[in-house]
């Protein structure tokens, strides 16, 4: 099986036809959504907190505060434009749901994350049925960085003793 690692994610729609979308949809395009979803587009990490994004537009938008950038997420969130990871500790993660469909690796230690275009669920046996309709699946562990300097911290911790 082909696993397929790259750092992002190449971007098949642009941020017109997003808007586009929520126009059709009876939503106000308004500058503070204008500018959430360009710093989305142009995120340089393949996911990102609300906090990292609420930082970022504030570079555009200076008057915007938290709770707007907040709401704004969840609006884009049920219309199917934005995806929420919530893991199990720490802050929620957001993506835009372009691209090809992917699945994340995790690092625990630096917090890289790394995309793969492979889905379990194709895989899987399903129930007779049942009708999936969303799914997530996230891979924590270490990243090759953090496992080998973990590794040269235990060689060095060895050699004291
Ligand atoms: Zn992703
Ligand atoms: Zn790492
Ligand atoms: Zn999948």
């Amino acid at each position: 099986m082909a696993v397929k690692l790259g750092k992002g994610v190449l971007r098949m729609h642009n941020k017109n036809e997003f808007m586009e979308q929520l126009r059709q949809r009876g939503y106000k395009l308004t500058k503070q959504r204008q500018a959430i979803l360009g710093v989305l587009m142009d995120l340089e990490k393949p996911l990102a907190t609300a906090q990292h994004i609420f930082e970022k537009v504030v570079e555009i938008n200076p008057g915007i505060n938290f709770s707007t950038v907040y709401r704004n997420l969840d609006v884009l969130e049920q219309e199917g434009i934005v995806r929420k990871i919530a893991f199990d500790q720490g802050a929620a993660y957001y993506e835009l749901i372009d691209g090809k469909h992917h699945h994340h690796l995790i690092c625990k230690s630096c917090g890289k994350v790394q995309c793969v275009e492979y889905c379990p669920l194709r895989d899987m046996p399903m129930k007779e049925g049942f009708v999936p309709t969303d799914h997530s699946f996230e891979v924590f562990g270490f990243c090759k960085e953090c496992m080998q300097a973990k590794l040269m911290d235990d060689e060095r911790r060895k050699g004291k003793e």
